[in-house]
């Protein structure tokens, strides 16, 4: 069994689209080991995404994942980091494939309605950032 991170971002709760992910999510075999709905601080966002601090739109990411509220979840499945890719699809909605969450519901290459982890190494470190040890531990049955 394999890991991954993925933040149900800002965009996705305001559009009230938590279950409709959540439901692609499951239906896709992921099982939630965590989940949470929190507000990143700017500051967090912008540690969150710290690899991207040279980017030119890394002022808009951050102000955008800390503009409400978003919903971080550690999934579990085989092949659980490219898996996930696949199901969410390119960062930009124009280029995702048909059926893919952001297809679906993304409006932008910014507001992409979801993040997921492109590592097994940063699925590990972006667990940590949103949970504790005894909140990653696995209650599925
Ligand atoms: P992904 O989330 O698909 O792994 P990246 O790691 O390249 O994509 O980028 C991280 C996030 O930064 C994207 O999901 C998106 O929200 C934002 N982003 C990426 N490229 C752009 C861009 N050209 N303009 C605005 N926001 C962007």
């Amino acid at each position: 069994m394999e890991r991954t991170l993925t933040i149900l971002k800002p965009d996705c709760v305001r559009k009230q689209l938590i279950g409709a992910v959540i439901d692609k999510i499951e239906r896709a075999g992921f099982r939630i080991v965590a989940m949470k709905k929190t507000k990143l601080t700017t500051e967090a966002a912008g540690a969150f995404y710290a690899v991207h601090r040279e980017r030119p739109f890394y002022g808009e990411l951050v102000e955008f994942m800390s503009s409400g509220p978003c919903v971080p979840m550690i999934l579990e499945k085989e092949n659980a980091v490219e898996d996930f890719r696949k199901l969410i699809g390119a960062t930009d909605p124009a280029e995702a494939e048909e059926g893919t969450v952001r297809k679906l519901y993304a409006d932008s290459k910014g507001e992409n309605i979801v993040h997921g982890s492109d590592s097994d190494e940063n699925a590990q470190i972006e667990s940590s950032f949103f949970f504790s040890t005894e909140e990653a531990v696995n209650v599925n049955n």
